[in-house]
């Protein structure tokens, strides 16, 4: 993409990088307009959000910024969080949020982000309250240390009404945390994970892919998956976006595009995941992400449910408002641990035909691979941020796209502000 500025003149970014080709990656969606959109128009895309009555796409995920505060030094956060001294939003606070996204039309999943979230003791709390007031899918976003230390506070969140852990993770070996500056070590993760288990929690777990940190590590993410798939459900991989806090200007070689990811998972799992296995999504823009769907089968292998056919994708535009409910449905059904632990261990040695095998797996032992490469200063599209469906709840109740929301300027300057009460007062 090529961009220019009068103020800082023209110059150019790499999106898209070989197969699967850029034009061929199209999921095109019929777009009708939001049911309520709360903000009107002014100034014109980004700056009006949101939702404003421009916008394409309604909630899927809806974050919540339950601390700014941060007990971790990460080189890459996009929510540059620190150890501020700004008080948390009391539950008061908190819970107008909550009946502030209920009065829409249709229920968004919730995400409980930050800083990291779990430095509230009161953290079960927000998620009890969200869950009375009805929401069905609430997940923690979290670094995951304290979920290492303290394994009756996950206990707590599980018995709230938790639906599942998305756990920062950048990869199985030690090293790797040491260089994205994280303060945090391999067994700490490990750590975190068990507990979940104990608990019956799903995790995702969410590397954020730095090249010549974890990129040769990409394949062995999805085998440590494999290895755990009593309580990993999915992995979720995030390449490194320039926003907020990162280490240093980035150049068109620090960025990974998606069908790179592709191509390194179909080759770092030795072909046992192909790359037609993945698609693009039915709920935002084409180019902000992808996934696919494999059942993890007895042997260790994976047997892919998804199939890229893109004549098919392109034939049969898909209407927005139905990609929306098919991904609020799609989290809320595939991130969570499976209900029935007896019929999942009964699973675990299966001798059947690898049909009948599949079958029963296809309901407890299903992973999910996906990535999604946010946007910051140098590559946002306004057809891409129109298309988002993962949005911050900010000032005055407005949400707002996550990449509009995070961006920042070269200068650390932000586009839209930080959370604040409902009639637009910081809450911080
Ligand atoms: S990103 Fe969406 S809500 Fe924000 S200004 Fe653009 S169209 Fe409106
Ligand atoms: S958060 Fe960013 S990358 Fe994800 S859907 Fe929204 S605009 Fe696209």
């Amino acid at each position: 993409m090529r961009k220019s500025c009068p103020s800082h003149g023209s110059f150019e970014v790499v999106l898209w990088r070989g197969e699967p080709s850029y034009n061929s990656w199209n999921r095109p969606k019929n777009h009708s307009s939001l049911d309520s959109p709360y903000s009107g128009l002014d100034k014109g895309c980004p700056f009006d959000c949101g939702l404003c009555p421009d916008h394409r796409q309604e909630t899927c995920t809806a974050l919540l910024e339950v601390t700014f505060r941060c007990d971790r030094p990460c080189s890459f956060c996009y929510a540059n969080s620190r150890n501020f001294n700004n008080p948390d939003p009391d539950l008061v606070t908190v819970r107008g949020w909550y009946e502030h996204l209920s009065s829409k039309k249709y229920s968004c999943n919730i995400q409980l982000s930050g800083g990291e979230p779990t430095l509230r003791d009161d953290l079960p709390q927000i998620v009890a309250l969200g869950r009375s007031i009805g929401f069905r899918f609430i997940q923690v976003n979290t670094n995951g240390l304290r979920l290492a230390k303290d394994p009756k506070y996950v206990e707590q969140l599980k018995k709230a009404g938790l639906s599942s852990v998305f756990l920062q993770f950048d990869g199985p070996r030690d090293k790797i945390y040491e260089q994205m500056g994280r303060g945090i070590s391999l067994d700490n993760k490990l750590a975190a994970i068990e507990n979940c288990s104990q608990n019956e929690l799903g995790v995702v777990i969410v590397p954020t892919l730095v090249r010549g940190v974890n990129t040769d590590d990409i394949g062995n993410t999805i085998k440590f998956a494999i290895e755990h798939i009593n309580v990993v459900r999915g992995v979720h991989f995030q390449p490194a976006a320039f926003f907020g806090r990162y280490p240093w200007m980035p150049s068109n070689n620090d960025r990974i595009t998606l069908p790179e990811i592709i191509r390194s998972i179909e080759s770092q799992t030795g072909g046992m995941v192909h790359a037609t296995g993945f698609v693009p999504p039915g709920c935002e823009n084409s180019y902000c992400s992808f996934h696919g769907n494999f059942v993890v089968m007895p042997d260790g292998s994976l047997h892919s449910l998804s199939r890229y056919n893109h004549s098919d994708c392109c034939s049969h535009p898909i209407d927005s408002h139905e990609g929306a409910s098919i991904a609020r449905k799609f989290v809320g059904q595939r991130w969570v641990m499976p209900e029935n632990r007896v019929q999942r261990e009964e699973n675990e040695g299966l001798s059947l035909g690898r049909w009948d095998v599949l079958l029963k797996r296809s309901r407890t032992h299903m992973l999910c691979i996906s990535s999604m490469a946010f946007q910051d200063a140098w590559n946002v599209e306004l057809d891409r941020l129109r298309e988002c469906c993962i949005h911050v709840l900010g000032s005055g109740g407005r949400l707002i796209p996550f990449c509009a929301y995070n961006l920042t300027g070269i200068n650390g300057a932000v586009l839209h502000g930080r959370p604040m009460d409902l009639n637009g007062k910081d809450a911080s």
